[in-house]
């Protein structure tokens, strides 16, 4: 049959390699959904022991064939790795910049393990890891919207990444001699590809060749044996794609509307590196992602029609937003001649707005963070 057939095939390809198989701890695992195959298969007299799940270097397989609790057991793995790494930040002080680093080999070479062959799935455990960690070095609330967690911090989700890990390591399988074991499996795979087999999505050339299709770029998966694949060009695509998806997210979030407004790149920002001390560079970050108790925010939890979301610390009768507390609200008026320039401090408008919010002058930036540290303090104090 074709399983005992398989099995001689490893034994021969084990002893090829120096290997040795020993049957009394070879176990079984038969892929299905839903149905459960009670049949003993036997090898060298020895009932091999059907299993739902194995371990195989490190990365769990389930007879499912889907990898949904793959991801989930990376998660919690890092999720040990990332309480860890937290406790370094508390005896360290370290710029925002060494953490990402820090984040990226401790915690992110857990959560990227394997992602060769598991890369194309949603992941939403591990990026519930990686949002987490975001929180923490930013120090916002856990409602804060994820585009605006990349926006700051200049990250990207970890499926972009997991792509990345994908694409380059099909490159290499590509480039391997067709006679390599790996390469006549590979070859298998693309051959159901290119026929509409994609086994419930499941098939790994099927997802390769729709990572390529999604990026415009389903020339290289056609020509993939007589081209070289330009790895930066198409990681630079992946990105570049990435990039305009979360800049239209932004807009069109109603909680990011002021976010908007001077936000325009994904890239680090400034003020994370220039403003040294935390509790005004803090301040800052939660203005701009509104993790505040502004009326625009609160108004929202208590499901207050946006129009009524008003100022309640000054007469104006208008929307307690980040424009009016930063430039118009009059409670903070002597705060903002201290901290803020003269221009910014007459005749309010967005154009001043976006300007003062967009700076990436170091003094600018550290006496902003100041005015938002003491207008909020007064605020709470008054309330
Ligand atoms: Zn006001």
């Amino acid at each position: 049959m074709a399983l005992q057939s398989m099995l001689n095939d490893l034994q021969v390809y084990c002893q090829t390699w120096g290997l040795k198989v020993n049957t009394n701890k070879t176990k079984i695992m038969i892929f299905e959904k839903g149905r459960h195959t009670s049949y003993n298969f036997v090898y060298n007299d020895i009932v091999l022991e059907n299993v739902n799940f194995f371990k195989y270097l490190g990365i769990n397989l389930f007879k499912n064939g889907h990898w949904n609790r793959t991801q989930k057991k990376l998660a919690q793995h890092a999720s040990f790795s990332l309480h860890n790494l937290f406790t370094v930040f508390n005896q360290l002080e370290l710029s925002i910049g060494d953490k990402f680093k820090l984040f990226d080999s401790m915690v992110g070479s857990v959560l990227n393990y394997g992602a060769e062959v598991y890369g194309y799935q949603e992941g939403k455990n591990i990026e519930t890891i990686h949002c987490k960690f975001l929180r923490k070095v930013l120090c916002v609330k856990k409602a804060t919207n994820l585009d605006g967690l990349y926006g700051e911090t200049g990250r990207h989700p970890m499926r972009i990444h997991r792509k990345f890990i994908m694409l380059k390591y099909w490159t290499k399988l590509i480039s391997l001699q067709n006679d390599c074991l790996l390469k006549r499996m590979y070859n298998v795979l693309k051959f159901d590809a290119e026929n509409g087999l994609s086994y419930g999505g499941n098939n790994w050339a099927c997802q390769i060749k729709q990572i390529l299709n999604d990026i415009g770029m389903s020339n290289i998966w056609i020509n993939q044996e007589h081209i070289t694949i330009n790895f930066q060009q198409v990681k630079n695509r992946i990105l570049d794609i990435y990039k305009q998806e979360w800049y239209s997210n932004i807009r069109n979030s109603s909680r990011l509307s002021s976010y908007s407004i001077y936000k325009r790149s994904l890239e680090t920002e400034d003020y994370l590196n220039k403003v040294n001390i935390n509790k005004f560079r803090i301040s800052l970050t939660k203005f701009r992602l509104s993790s505040h108790n502004l009326a625009i925010e609160t108004g929202r939890y208590e499901n207050v029609a946006r129009e009524n979301r008003l100022c309640t610390n000054c007469n104006l009768n208008v929307i307690e937003n980040e424009f009016h507390f930063l430039l118009v609200c009059p409670k903070y008026y002597s705060l903002r001649r201290k901290y803020l320039k003269p221009y910014y401090c007459r005749w309010p408008s967005i154009h001043k707005f976006e300007k003062l919010m967009s700076t990436t002058n170091t003094q600018m930036l550290n006496n902003l963070s100041k005015f938002l540290y003491f207008s909020f303090k007064e605020r709470t104090d008054n309330s």
